[in-house]
């Protein structure tokens, strides 16, 4: 395993990182926390500390809520003509591109992925949320409706129609796999709407939002419509979600975060999304293009290190295949060459932090204490104990916590199936909904499949594949509504009807 310190490459991200503190963005202003506290955020690669993070408290949080509150309520912000808001959104997407170099290494140093992951698909998709919700902006639009009351005054007519307007103050609470992607899919389309936001980042990974924050502020965003407040989930986080004036909260975590999102926001019944954990099953029919499914269902599960909601963790062979499968992905999995995630050679960085790696250990130590089989990998790394070998695991349990719950790193369970029948039940066998997908090159196995598993993104001979004009988002306790597309943006947006007598 290649593991060395590497001090950011880019001139621009060495400079940022030497601020000794990062502040909160607030009405505009970089502001200290009222108390004057700051976290350390880590590299979890070696362990340093990055930087220090503003630790904010309820007493920020109603700071920044109030400033957001004001940006909505003077009207400037969600008045201003669609076409200029349009041209603002595609000015952020252009300084992010500008900056990708940057921002991509600002993302690894913070979250620990391999530099690829963030350099070619989740900055530039980032930049692309912002181009296509400027496209929304000017297509928000109602209904005129023809109206059958029939109490009408005489001589009169009715004439109702629909708009739509932005829902308000929106908190963004966003999770540490995938940091910029995860303030983008919804900074663009709240802005696209109208709405102003408070951006609360993972604790373990603030600094491209922080980064972000200043290309807002240098396209023009006005003081106020977009406010930074860094700090724990349990402080800042329960505050927003409980706060009186935030009208909604848009979330991306896990279920059980979720839950206590809910419980904070039924005070003033803001309104919520929620884009929660997965355990998304791949499935491998005997007549698929072998190759591509196993090259696939590595990819499904150890791209970013398995850090990815729509991870395929749970991977279901065709018994006439199935030691073929499972040892085409060992031969991959054997090969993924570990490091930090700067260094050219590495294909998978760390874990986010060695808390997250202590977790997948035990999920990984308990399977096999329980008799499941370890293919391969199975150890803990590194450092700062934030490495975890690709691990494959046969033999489990079909009601153990390696089987039912969400992971969240390089772990993949893999079980034989005879019939689709079968294979239909034990995929939906979970109390997730996020993702799946099918390998096979068979049009009724593929059309079967993708209606019968209940997940709200089924991929065929493919997986993980994004794009921001594809919806995403759970069925059960995967979540509640849907980001990216083009209905996203309504998530954001509440229907007022107008009924006029003329
Ligand atoms: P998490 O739920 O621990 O934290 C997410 C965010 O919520 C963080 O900003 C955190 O500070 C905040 N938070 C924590 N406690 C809070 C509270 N009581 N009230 C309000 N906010 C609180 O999730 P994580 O560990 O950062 O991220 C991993 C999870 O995110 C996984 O379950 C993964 O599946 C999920 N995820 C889902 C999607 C999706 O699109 N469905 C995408 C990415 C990640």
């Amino acid at each position: 395993m290649h593991i060395e310190i590497l001090t950011p490459a880019q001139p621009a991200a060495r400079e940022w990182l030497r601020k000794p503190r990062h502040q909160l963005l607030i009405n505009g202003q970089w502001v200290d926390p009222a108390g004057g506290q700051y976290l350390p955020t880590i590299n979890p690669a070696t362990g340093e500390v990055l930087a220090q993070i503003a630790a904010a408290d309820a007493g920020d949080v109603d700071r920044a809520v109030a400033a957001a509150r004001q940006a909505f309520d003077d009207g400037a912000w969600r008045n201003m003509v669609p076409a200029a808001r349009a041209r603002l959104l595609w000015r952020i997407a252009d300084l992010i591109d500008a900056h990708i170099d940057e921002l991509s290494e600002l993302e690894t140093l913070d979250q620990g992925k391999a530099l690829y992951v963030g350099r070619w698909a989740e900055i530039p998709m980032a930049a692309e949320q912002f181009r296509f919700f400027a496209g929304m902006c000017t297509k928000v639009s109602g209904d005129t409706i023809p109206s059958s009351i029939n109490y009408q005054p005489a001589g009169k007519r009715i004439q109702a129609y629909t708009t739509k307007e932005p829902v308000g103050v929106v908190a963004a609470i966003t999770p540490w796999n995938s940091p910029l992607i995860m303030h983008a899919m919804k900074l663009a389309p709240a802005l696209a709407a109208g709405c102003t936001v408070v951006l609360k980042p993972a604790e373990e990974t603030s600094l491209t939002a922080l980064r972000l924050a200043e290309l807002l502020v240098e396209a023009g965003v006005p003081a106020g419509v977009v406010n930074v407040v860094t700090g724990l989930g349990s402080v800042v986080g329960a505050a927003l979600s409980a706060h009186k004036q935030v009208d909604k909260v848009a979330f991306t975590g896990s279920t059980q975060t979720g839950r206590a999102i809910l419980d904070g926001a039924k005070g003033n019944l803001k309104k919520v999304t929620l884009e929660l954990g997965g355990k998304s099953p791949v499935v491998i029919m005997p007549d698929a293009d072998l190759d591509a499914a196993i090259a696939g269902a590595a990819n499904a599960i150890f791209f970013n290190g398995g850090q990815v909601c729509v991870a395929g963790s749970r991977l279901y062979v065709h018994r006439s295949i199935f030691d073929k499968v499972v040892g085409g992905m060992a031969d991959i999995a054997r090969t993924i060459r570990l490091g930090h995630g700067l260094s050219p050679d590495t294909q998978m960085g760390p874990l986010v932090s060695k808390r997250q790696a202590d977790r997948v250990k035990a999920y990984i130590d308990q399977a096999v204490a329980d008799g499941a089989t370890l293919v391969c990998g199975g150890g803990q790394k590194g450092p700062a104990g934030t490495f975890i070998e690709p691990t494959i695991i046969t033999g489990a349990d079909p009601k153990s916590a390696i089987v039912c719950e969400e992971v969240f790193g390089p772990v993949v369970v893999v079980a034989p199936f005879d019939d689709v029948a079968e294979v239909v039940a034990a995929a939906n066998d979970t109390e997730f909904g996020l993702a799946a997908s099918v390998w096979t090159q068979d049009l009724s196995a593929a059309s079967r499949l993708s209606a019968d598993i209940r997940a709200g993104t089924v991929w065929v001979n493919c997986h993980s594949f994004w794009d921001v004009a594809l919806p995403i988002g759970g069925f059960k306790q995967s979540g509640w509504g849907r980001e990216s597309g083009v209905g996203a943006i309504e998530n954001y947006l509440e229907v007022k009807t107008v009924c006029m007598v003329v």
